[in-house]
């Protein structure tokens, strides 16, 4: 597939989404895994990834974490962001995502699914809409619909969610709730 065939394809895929899933590490983060001498773990979100998904869900569409690793501060951060599909400890993404489509009743093409590396790949083969990072493997780059110019952790998300409302025609709805004419007296709209 050419660069432009799958932009296309990927902007059709958008259409349809209802729900969009992500890896945590190399996804919501850059990969590393910090520990301090007490053996906690720490890891960096992106607050524009967090805004991302925000204007996500006001635009109606569901966000959800597929992780293979467990963290309490994971489970923290996603509460912060209102996610509610939190699948930690999970090795077999695939496998959670058929059991995820089961419950929530959506089709495969109704789901979007982001990831960086091998673990993923399945999962991103499945979906509707395979999408991942600018330092994502080389095998996941192949493989997804639609690649963010931004690194895992660099806003690669935020990027990822402004095209799927873009595509659905309410990015703009949303960025003009940000604006001064939707905050101030009505006049300005004139
Ligand atoms: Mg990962």
């Amino acid at each position: 597939m050419t660069q432009t065939t799958k932009l296309r394809a990927a902007d059709e895929a958008a259409q349809q989404i209802r729900l969009l899933l992500l890896d945590v590490d190399g996804v919501l983060t850059d990969g590393r895994l910090y520990y301090g001498d007490d053996g906690h773990e720490f890891k960096a979100f992106n607050v524009k990834d967090g805004l991302g998904i925000k204007l996500l869900q006001r635009g109606d569409i569901d966000v959800g974490i597929v992780t293979a690793r467990q963290s309490s501060l994971l489970s923290r951060r996603c509460a912060e962001l209102g996610i509610e599909i939190v699948i930690q400890g999970r090795e077999d993404k695939l496998i959670a995502v058929r059991e995820l489509l089961e419950e929530t009743s959506l089709t495969e093409s109704q789901v979007a699914f982001m990831g960086d590396d091998l673990p993923d790949l399945a999962a991103i083969q499945t979906v509707g809409l395979g999408m991942t990072v600018a330092d994502a493997n080389h095998v996941l780059v192949d493989q997804s619909l639609w690649q963010s110019q931004y690194p895992g952790g660099g806003g690669a998300v935020r990027e990822a969610a402004e095209f799927i409302l873009g595509a659905q025609g309410k990015l703009d709805q949303q960025v003009s709730t940000y604006s001064s004419s939707a905050k101030f007296d009505t006049r300005h709209n004139e």
